[in-house]
């Protein structure tokens, strides 16, 4: 929990100051007349001033209440008598007169002089205003970054969050099953680190969870600590950022060092990038001070603790490109965990998770929500849960039914679609062809590599769908046919864009680009080309500080470039045309997994034997 932070505002204080004093001279003082200083003379002389008192500035005392009229003017007079309540005030400008003293002897006036109370003139006329400066300026500050405060500083703003228990179990994390796996053994660890240390085996010490904001990063790491019923201490690398430099460093050995003592314990760190972005990047000169020394810091403690006690670090990054490769060096966060964004199936258990306390209308089906909402993650059908559920509480409903459903996807999907995270039916469609292509081109050629999946979940931000092919044995030499075959795999998916949609999407950039490397390659490294023979045409690169940008170095003429120009169009068409004339012929093969693919969104190698088969016995 986030401890209560108590801050001692000036602000607060300066105003109830100014008030006091605004109180005090409006309600309390008596009414004061102002008089000019030859009325005060005439009314000296006439034995109207009963008291006084004089300062170096001016002269305050006392009228007796009678007998004024006359003597001032009528409005004096008359305020005087309304303000005054029986004692009649006055206050006058002293003025350079040595002949006062005696008139007041004469007149038998009660009169002092008074030492000049310099303590409080100082502070009204010195110290407030440099006070009022002050808590303008902590305002303004406090404004600007909400998270600190004018006492704060010096003090840590990365705070620690400990938790004795998370209480979040497995149970509570649904839909990315292969993840959770791969951590329950992480649980077994911290259960009983002996079992595993018998044998002088050494428990991992770092967990890299890598996965896009919202699949349940966090989620995870707290269910291993609740699990495992040890302490969850978590801290968020961008608050790092943000400090003095030396607090970050400090406040990371400290977490290990509490951590530590209470092991055996995990150790979360959100936004890992933030905090590891691979040094030298930053464009600033001399690079970010506190980020580097805190990053420092965080390798020096992985490297220096003993995992031999039970602590394990669980860190979470949405960009694993851009850590720092020490961060990954065996021994500090050896183990990378992917977490994808949940299929079909995977969304509808994770709605389960989150429609427990909900109360549905008993025809709710979740399995239509869940294909209503590819490329949600975790946290956003957390958030249409709640939102369906309000949606229906709004207009007094008993339970939540579809349309509620319907409207917060509606609402949701508005949301998503300014953060371009889901993809709407019809691109589903292109990208389903696009890699039942890819894969059914892949099945079909003798050389190529079996496909072990296909997903059409968006993954990253370019690729909207892959197919994975699985080698059957580690390859050192690769033959002409399978390099051809090769060729054709990646060209399967623009093909089946053309025969299947009857229009091509941006979609196959990627694979263009990878088959005109291919066939270059075949072309001027492997001579695998009739028309240009045996001649190799680049060399291959050499060692890395005698490279060229660009890759290899061009030993051929003009002539030779545009004969390779011409092969390399040439053997393309050819590709193309094969795949085509192939494609075509197993249309309907290429439907039915299409359909299938938009139906369950990730295909495994099972269902597509299946679905080849039966394709075969038709
Ligand atoms: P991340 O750390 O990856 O950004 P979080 O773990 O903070 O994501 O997820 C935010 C919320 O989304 C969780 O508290 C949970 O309510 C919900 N959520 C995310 N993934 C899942 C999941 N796999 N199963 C159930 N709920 C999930
Ligand atoms: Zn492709």
């Amino acid at each position: 929990m986030e401890p209560k932070q108590q801050h001692f505002s000036i602000g607060y204080f300066i105003l109830a100051f100014v008030g006091l004093l605004l109180i005090q001279s409006f309600l309390f003082a008596p009414h004061t007349e102002n008089l000019s200083y030859n009325e005060f003379k005439a009314l000296v002389k006439r034995g109207k001033v009963t008291d006084l008192v004089l300062d170096r500035q001016t002269i305050t005392g006392t009228l007796s209440p009678e007998g004024l009229e006359g003597m001032l003017p009528k409005d004096k007079i008359e305020e005087l008598k309304r303000y005054g309540k029986g004692t009649h005030r006055f206050v006058t400008a002293r003025v350079d007169d040595p002949g006062l003293v005696p008139e007041l002897e004469a007149a038998k006036v009660r009169f002092s002089g008074r030492v000049e109370n310099t303590w409080f003139a100082l502070l009204l006329s010195w110290v407030l205003p440099t006070l009022i400066f002050f808590g303008l300026w902590a305002f303004l500050v406090r404004r600007m970054n909400p998270r600190s405060g004018l006492m704060s500083i010096g003090k840590s703003r990365a705070k620690v969050y400990v938790e004795r228990s998370t209480g979040v179990s497995f149970d509570d994390v649904a839909g990315i099953d292969e993840a959770r796996g791969e951590l329950m053994e992480i649980v077994d660890f911290l259960k009983r680190p002996a079992r595993y240390q018998r044998l002088g085996g050494k428990i991992p010490k770092g967990v890299l969870l890598v996965g896009a904001p919202g699949t349940g990063k966090t989620l995870l790491a707290k269910a291993v600590a609740g699990e495992a019923a040890v302490p969850f201490f978590s801290l968020s690398g961008s608050d790092f950022v943000e400090m003095f430099v030396g607090v970050g460093a400090a406040r990371v050995r400290d977490l290990f060092a509490q951590a530590q003592a209470k092991a055996p314990s995990i150790v979360f760190i959100d936004e890992l990038d933030a905090l590891g972005k691979a040094r030298g990047i930053s464009p600033v000169m001399g690079g970010h001070d506190e980020r580097e020394q805190t990053l420092n810091q965080l390798l020096a403690e992985l490297d220096g603790f003993d995992s031999q006690k039970g602590v394990i670090i669980m860190g979470a990054t949405n960009r694993p490109e851009i850590l720092d490769p020490a961060l990954l060096r065996p021994g500090r966060f050896d183990r990378k965990v992917v977490i994808d964004r949940p299929d079909l199936k995977g969304r509808e258990k994770i709605l389960r998770v989150h429609v427990r306390g909900v109360k549905l209308a008993p025809d709710l089906d979740l399995s239509q929500v869940a294909a209503r909402t590819p490329g949600f993650v975790g946290a956003d059908l957390a958030n249409l849960v709640n939102e369906a559920a309000l949606g229906a509480a709004r207009v007094e409903k008993d339970a939540v039914e579809m349309a509620d459903f319907d409207e917060a996807i509606d609402r949701v999907v508005a949301g998503l679609e300014r953060k371009s995270r889901v993809i709407n039916p019809r691109e589903k469609g292109i990208v389903a062809h696009h890699e039942a292509g890819h894969a059914l081109v892949a099945e079909l050629r003798p050389h190529a590599d079996r496909v072990a999946k296909i997903s059409i979940i968006p993954r990253g931000v370019a690729a909207l769908g892959y197919t994975q092919q699985q080698p059957t044995e580690d390859r050192y030499l690769m033959t002409r046919a399978e390099l051809l075959d090769r060729l054709d795999v990646l060209l399967g998916g623009r093909v089946a864009e053309e025969i299947a949609v009857g229009d091509i999407s941006t979609g196959a950039e990627d694979d263009l680009q990878r088959a005109t490397d291919l066939v270059r390659h075949m072309i001027t490294r492997y001579g695998m080309s009739e028309a240009l023979g045996l001649a190799t045409l680049e060399e291959p690169r050499r060692a890395l500080f005698l490279q060229i940008p660009g890759g290899g170095q061009k030993e051929y003429s003009e002539e030779t470039g545009k004969l390779i120009d011409a092969e390399i169009r040439q053997m393309l068409a050819a590709a193309h045309a094969r795949v085509r004339e192939t494609l075509t012929a197993k249309r309907p093969v290429l439907e039915r997994l299409a359909k299938l693919l938009i139906d369950r969104e990730v295909v495994g190698r099972e269902a597509l034997t299946q679905l080849l088969a039966r394709a075969d016995e038709a």
